[in-house]
């Protein structure tokens, strides 16, 4: 577990970081683009690898209930399954059977829940989380916790989050550590400054190779999540990567790299493209606008993608209008495209000491309202 993570460049609270694997090396801040399924959807392996990722998040939820941890053992883990041979981070489940799942039962042992596939009864408990994150063969399994609901009680949240706390010993306990293989600890706590501190400490006190910041971007809004990133990675080690689950917008991975955190996840430039909205450095385009029909122009002039490259904006409006799968793959790689040179910038920014002048242009050219219309 020694050399895990190595900082190499700080700029205030903002760092430049790098992640070992048993899969290949991570530079960070980092952005994972989610396979949800066992693929990140409308996108190749290969494609996604040419946006600049260099790991993705896969969630245990769904692969368990479909086509199973044991089956994908069986085909030689994750990364042989989807054909994905870089590293891999896993959720635990837990954030995902309370959002997707019917009859959710939480005790002490886990949770109780039916499947919304077909119904059948299943237990998860941080013991049987962390044995399908190891049949998966995640290079980073997550503790198994609750998402402490927003808005919640001090008391509500502190309960909560003690209860995640005894999951992450059990979790801790259920890891087979081995190099190359890491596990992070989550720090819940709601809102809660004190609260977040107990839970950090609770988790460093049993340690870990890393640590997330989880309970955030669940309605609480950018400027509250901000104020508790202002004080929650400050609990956290100095020399362990830090995750914000979940996040976001690119404003909001903007604003937490500059907090400290370095590592991110997010359906949103995948979902979006999906839907016809594209990301640019001058804010959000939604390409269904009828503004878009007869513009030949690229979504982006600035932008290396292939989307950019050699298609339209009238093109990518039609596609979309029309329902043809291409637009959702072309616009999904244009967006992963985005976020992964957006973390590249910052990454950049950090070794050479000039993040606030990075972040600063960023944030002007984002607020050029003129040309986003999303
Ligand atoms: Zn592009």
């Amino acid at each position: 577990m020694s050399n895990a993570f190595d900082i190499l460049a700080k700029d205030g609270k903002a760092r430049r970081g790098r992640l070992h694997t048993a899969h290949g090396v991570v530079n960070t801040p980092a952005f994972m683009p989610v396979g949800t399924a066992g693929t990140v959807k409308a996108m190749l392996p290969e494609s996604v690898k040419a946006t600049g990722a260099e790991i993705i998040l896969g969630n245990t939820y769904h692969l368990m209930l479909r086509p199973g941890a044991e089956r994908v053992a069986r085909f030689g883990g994750l990364h042989k399954f989807m054909n994905w041979p870089g590293p891999i981070l896993t959720d635990s489940g837990g954030f995902q059977v309370m959002s997707l799942s019917d009859l959710r039962k939480i005790t002490e042992d886990g949770v109780a829940f039916r499947s919304h596939i077909d119904g059948a009864k299943i237990m998860l408990t941080p013991e049987r989380s962390i044995e399908i994150q190891h049949l998966l063969d995640s290079n980073v399994t997550m503790c198994f916790d609750e998402c402490t609901a927003f808005p919640a009680t001090h008391e509500q949240a502190a309960q909560s989050m003690r209860l995640s706390m005894r999951w992450a010993a059990r979790s801790r306990k259920a890891f087979k550590q081995r190099d190359g293989y890491h596990q992070f600890g989550i720090v819940q706590g709601g809102i809660y400054r004190d609260l977040r501190e107990e839970s950090a400490k609770a988790l460093t006190d049993i340690g870990f190779e890393g640590y997330a910041i989880g309970g955030l971007a669940i309605g609480e809004g950018q400027q509250e999540m901000f104020r508790v990133l202002d004080f929650t990675p400050d609990f956290l080690p100095q020399g362990r990567p830090r995750y914000l689950m979940g996040v976001g917008r690119p404003e909001d991975i903007v604003g937490a790299v500059l907090r400290g955190v370095d590592m991110f996840d997010c359906v949103m430039p995948t979902r979006s493209g999906r839907t016809g909205l594209a990301f640019t450095r001058h804010g959000e385009l939604n390409m269904r606008n009828a503004r878009h029909a007869d513009d030949q122009g690229p979504i982006d002039p600035e932008c290396a993608c292939p989307a950019c490259g050699n298609y339209s904006r009238g093109y990518f409006h039609h596609l979309i209008k029309a329902k043809e799968m291409l637009g959702p793959m072309l616009l999904t790689w244009h967006n992963l495209h985005y976020y992964q040179e957006l973390m590249q910038g910052l990454r950049g920014a950090i070794e050479a000491g000039t993040v606030a002048a990075f972040v600063a242009k960023f944030a002007a050219m984002r607020a050029e309202a003129a040309q986003g219309d999303a």
